[in-house]
């Protein structure tokens, strides 16, 4: 039952919208294999819920500030990782709202943009503590799932748009990957473009943050006899919908 449904091969993508909650959790959950995609010719886009207005540790500037400093890392980031375009959806860094309005201008983002795969992270990570990181990712699958139904949002086809369902969602972060990307070319691209993070990783942090990642990636790429490796749990729309078996995909 579990193989009835194929896993399509994000590697096959040809545009790739990544959602996530913050600047910087792109790079840290999948920058290798975006690297790896646009050197492929790939067109990939960012979509960031929140505006990171409070992810910094100088308390001594405002909020505008910090949002300012963190969209320009991330730009600074993406262009590293050959990422064309980035939409901020602007929600307050640590208030992300929930689901059912996040997903709102993600279904028009996916309608408008039409990617065949969708990289987030997984929402159904156990012990994720963080409401923008539940709340965005759980508003990028709904979203998978109603933007190819025309009667959900019905201004977006007044508007021009037409309904659009993705080929494949790519959960990183997930407790169950099925997708393990090689991601040795592209390893000193994702630290690079991590480190354009400057406001989010000083040295003591780095220093820490560092070899956890490469120990975790270290993990990943034993599943493919790699150095490195980036995991996913790559899914369909038809997998997240009363689909029991989604869980061992
Ligand atoms: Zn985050």
């Amino acid at each position: 039952m579990k193989d009835f449904i194929p896993i399509p091969d994000l590697m096959n993508a040809q545009k790739v919208l990544v959602l996530v909650p913050h600047p910087d959790d792109a790079e840290l959950v999948a920058g290798g294999t975006i690297a790896m995609l646009t050197a492929k010719g790939v067109h990939v886009e960012y979509v960031i819920a929140s505006d990171g207005s409070r992810g910094g540790f100088d308390p001594t500037i405002s909020e505008a500030e910090m949002a300012a400093v963190r969209r320009k890392e991330q730009a600074q980031a993406a262009r590293i990782l050959g990422v064309e375009h980035i939409t901020w959806l602007g929600f307050q860094d640590t208030e992300v709202p929930a689901p059912n309005v996040v997903r709102k201008p993600i279904i028009s983002l996916l309608r408008k943009i039409q990617p065949d795969f969708v990289i987030t992270i997984d929402p159904w990570l156990p012990y994720e503590g963080h409401p923008d990181h539940r709340q965005t990712s759980m508003a990028a699958v709904e979203a998978c799932l109603f933007s190819s139904l025309p009667m959900v949002q019905m201004e977006d086809l007044a508007n021009g748009l037409t309904p659009w369902q993705v080929t494949g969602i790519a959960l990183a972060l997930s407790p169950k990957p099925n997708t393990f990307i090689n991601v040795e070319d592209t390893w000193e691209k994702k630290i690079q473009s991590l480190k354009c993070h400057e406001s989010q990783f000083p040295q003591e942090i780095w220093d820490t943050f560092y070899p956890i990642i490469c120990l975790k990636s270290q993990e990943y790429g034993k599943a493919i006899g790699a150095e490195k490796a980036e995991a996913f749990k790559v899914l369909t729309a038809a997998h997240l919908h009363v689909m029991p078996d989604t869980w061992n995909c």
